[in-house]
């Protein structure tokens, strides 16, 4: 690779973004991930997507990865063993990328941990299945829990094509000219305004008119006043913690 496909943030060439994917379906990546955006990210070596198929850690005959639930109950249980050898050896030496588990019962995924994750240039993301994962793994190789919501996946493929995809629209050069989301929705703690384009009259509804007026001060306090009133209606939760921050100095 020539130094020219990768990222230069201020004059400093630094090496792409690099994901580990540890799952029982490589064959679903990069999936989604290989279009748009995130593909020519991708094409252009910005950021780097390995797989690597945890049944190749399993051992014996039937390369078993999981067992049932010590204690009883239904389904089955990741093996601590299998995965433990998958995660070491994605892992490697001096790899500090922090190692996450997608699960439900993880803390919720935000734009503030997309930026964090986006800077630690990389992540081991282990993907769990069936009803997930033998805990003393996770506490033996200090796996980091995160949900993308509250709702049960199948697996935590989808869930870590979600954290990719939400990371990799943040690194330099994947957006091109567009500023890297400084103005989105989350970014000041507030949901972003509503947008509009042509034509001017649609179905008989018309463009606000303070868009046309080509006054950027009134335009932006305009834009500012309805992500105010749309996050106070809609994420009562956010508008409060939005409006403690406003009080400090
Ligand atoms: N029995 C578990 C659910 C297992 S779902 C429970 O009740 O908590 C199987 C796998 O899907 C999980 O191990 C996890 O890797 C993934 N998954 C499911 N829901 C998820 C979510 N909201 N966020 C991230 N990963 C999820």
């Amino acid at each position: 690779m020539s130094d020219e496909t990768l990222p230069v943030k201020d004059d400093v060439v630094c090496a792409p973004w690099h994901a580990t994917v540890l799952t029982l379906y490589p064959d679903m990546f990069p999936g989604p991930l290989g279009t748009s955006l995130a593909g020519r990210g991708l094409e252009k070596g910005l950021w780097t997507l390995d797989t690597l198929h945890i049944r190749e850690f399993a051992e014996g005959k039937h390369r078993n990865v999981d067992d049932t639930p010590a204690g009883g109950g239904a389904g089955m249980v990741l093996r601590p063993d299998v995965l433990a050898r998958a995660i070491d050896h994605a892992s490697g030496e001096n790899d500090d990328r922090p190692r996450i588990l997608l699960s439900p019962r993880g803390a919720p995924l935000t734009q503030q941990k997309v930026r964090e994750l986006k800077d630690a240039g990389g992540a081991i993301l282990v993907c769990g299945r069936f009803e997930g994962v033998d805990q003393r793994v996770i506490e033996a190789r200090n796996l980091e829990e995160i949900s993308i919501g509250d709702y049960i996946l199948s697996g935590g493929e989808v869930g870590a094509m979600v954290l990719m995809d939400a990371v990799v629209r943040l690194l330099p050069g994947v957006m091109g000219k567009i500023a890297s989301g400084e103005d989105e929705s989350f970014e000041s703690g507030l949901l972003e305004y509503p947008h509009y384009t042509r034509p001017t009259e649609w179905e008989g509804h018309e463009i606000p008119e303070i868009l046309a007026s080509g006054h950027h001060g009134k335009i932006a306090d305009w834009r500012f006043e309805q992500a105010v009133e749309l996050t106070r209606e809609r994420r009562p939760d956010l508008y409060e913690a939005w409006v403690e921050r406003q009080k400090k100095p």
